[in-house]
């Protein structure tokens, strides 16, 4: 009897755990709610990575392997889904991405992946004909190498954009793009002083150009109109819906303010399909009130659809502004610009370990990973910890040296597929702001694996979009979608679409605790998995990109699901 009550009790925590909406039925011993058979499952447990079938019950996964097997498990009320030979893996987890962001990017106007300056002219002077009581033009997403030679200046703007303000960030939010119009309203001009951290970027006469880069973005950025609160928790509730449909079950926030998060919580409650993981942002000097006031988030987002259980915080910044932190200069000059220094890094780090807290530091340039590493390394020395599986984010350009670090001190690498995705803008302006040796050592998936490092994968949305399948590609492949460069750009790098499956779902998990619960499909974890069109681990590596996402289930409830399925 006991043992039934504990059963019972375990299958409530797992429905609390999963945030399931209604109560779930629990149906005899072994009877399956759901099974689906005939198809190729993709466990990702070691010992038996590919089986046929699955039985789902409430939440959890029942029992995974043969179709004669799982069929034991169906009884009158279970539902049985033929899969008919289809793919099914573990539901997608982005180990990295702003939510919030990326759900605003479905709405904005886009300038991706444009490399010709007409074309880009033309898809913003189209959005403007399309939004006329838009009081700015407003987007994102322009690369710098549809500027050869130069950053993008107000004239090109103003021969698109005359009748309103215009504001466009590129693709990487480290730039923004002003008309003169914007510049006036934003009292721009000769004088302007440029801000700290900032430049006001100017022609050879003083002028203001149009560009700003980094903390002067904000001189016309803040006078762009802010959306109202539940015009952001709507945009959420679309880029919720829309993570499903690429087949997430879980994504990483990493970093988040107080508004943002109690959206997010609203918007999750209105559309439950998505657990996340919440990593809050750092405090540069943690005192006992703010840890005590993080704390008391993390006691309150425990367990649910949203858990609170990281700090993210900056250690340098991106390549193509060159302020990623370097050992070496940079062509022209400049190692980039640590935003800590390593004493203060490692007694903010130390202080969030001892209280148990698991840190993520975005670091790009070889120095910065160093850093990062440095303070993981310290803190769990002087706090006698090994288990809270710090991170570095992006960790773009690691020293060969410092990869076996990685698996040392227990620290993951959480890197984003599509980052080394070879258009223009990486070839043509990434790769050159490294120069060859060190871009031959960016974003070594392989060697991040070959090194024994736990890699986890991520979008970093909107700076990339977060379709899991097109990660996927480009970790395979190296390559655009339009196969280019032929063999794929530093092709030892590539790996097998298994181990990118599994940084996507296992190693996520395990990048945020909770391989005991999700990332493979196993009895009595979450029933959290996707149907695709095709087997991501037979299909011709050029051919993975036209995977399509049939279906998603999270905790047993489907969260997504094409007509023709
Ligand atoms: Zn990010």
């Amino acid at each position: 009897m006991s043992r039934r009550v504990t059963v019972l009790a375990a299958a409530a925590f797992a429905a609390v755990l999963a945030g399931a909406a209604a109560p779930q039925k629990l149906g005899r011993a072994g009877q399956a709610d759901r099974i689906f058979v005939n198809g190729r499952v993709w466990t990702g447990e070691t010992g038996r990575p590919l089986v046929e079938a699955l039985a789902v019950r409430g939440t959890t996964v029942l029992a995974v392997g043969t179709s004669t097997d799982i069929r034991k498990h169906s009884a009158k009320a279970t539902d049985v889904v033929d899969l008919r030979g289809r793919f099914v893996a573990p539901g997608f987890i982005d180990s990295h991405l702003h939510l919030l962001g990326g759900s605003l990017s479905l709405e904005e106007l886009r300038l991706d992946d444009v490399f010709a300056f007409g074309a880009l002219a033309e898809r913003i002077r189209h959005w403007a004909a399309a939004h006329p009581d838009a009081h700015w033009v407003t987007g994102r997403g322009w690369a710098y190498a549809a500027f050869p030679g130069a950053l993008p200046s107000r004239a090109q703007l103003d021969a698109v954009v005359a009748d309103r303000p215009a504001w466009l960030v590129s693709y990487d939010g480290h730039t923004g793009w002003a008309n003169s119009m914007a510049l006036r309203l934003a009292s721009v001009t000769r004088e302007t002083k440029d801000p700290p951290g900032g430049e006001v970027v100017r022609d050879e006469k003083g002028e203001p150009t149009g560009a700003l880069k980094e903390g002067a973005m904000d001189l016309v950025g803040r006078l762009v109109p802010k959306l109202l609160p539940h015009e952001k928790e709507r945009a959420l509730r679309s880029g919720i819906a829309q993570a499903a449909a690429w087949g997430l079950t879980s994504v990483h926030q990493a970093g988040i303010d107080a508004e943002e998060l109690e959206l997010l919580v609203n918007a999750l409650e209105a559309v439950p399909r998505l657990r996340v993981y919440v990593a809050l942002d750092i405090e540069r000097d943690p005192t006992p009130e703010a840890l005590a006031r993080q704390e008391e988030l993390r006691r309150r987002f425990s367990g649910g659809r949203l858990r609170v259980g990281a700090v993210k915080g900056y250690v340098d910044g991106v390549v193509e502004a060159k302020t990623a932190a370097m050992f070496e200069p940079y062509p022209g000059g400049g190692t980039g610009l640590p935003n800590w220094t390593q004493e203060e890094l490692d007694r903010a780090v130390a202080a969030y370990d001892k209280a148990g807290w698991q840190v993520m530091l975005h670091a790009i340039g070889d120095r910065g990973i160093d850093m990062a590493l440095t303070a993981f390394e310290r803190a769990a020395r002087a706090n006698g910890t090994s288990d809270r599986r710090h991170r570095v984010e992006h960790m773009e350009v690691a020293r060969t040296t410092d990869l076996p670090r990685f698996p040392v001190a227990g620290i993951v690498a959480s890197t984003q597929a599509l980052f080394p995705y070879p258009n223009q803008n990486h070839l043509g302006v990434y790769v050159p702001a490294l120069g060859p040796e060190r871009a031959r050592r960016a974003m070594a998936f392989k060697a991040i694996d070959d090194a024994g490092a736990v890699q986890s994968f991520g979008s970093d949305w909107p700076v990339f979009t977060a379709e899991v399948v097109r990660g996927i590609a480009c970790a395979v492949t190296r390559t655009t979608v339009e196969g280019t460069p032929a063999g794929g750009w530093e092709p030892s790098q590539r790996l097998t679409a298994e181990a990118a499956l599994r940084h996507f779902t296992r190693d996520a998990a395990f990048a945020e605790h909770a391989e005991k619960e999700k990332g493979t499909l196993a009895v009595g974890k979450l029933a959290d998995f996707v149907v695709l069109s095709q087997d991501l681990l037979a299909a011709p590596p050029e051919r993975i990109k036209d995977t399509k996402v049939l279906l998603t289930v999270l905790g047993g409830q489907e969260t997504w699901r094409v007509k023709e399925f």
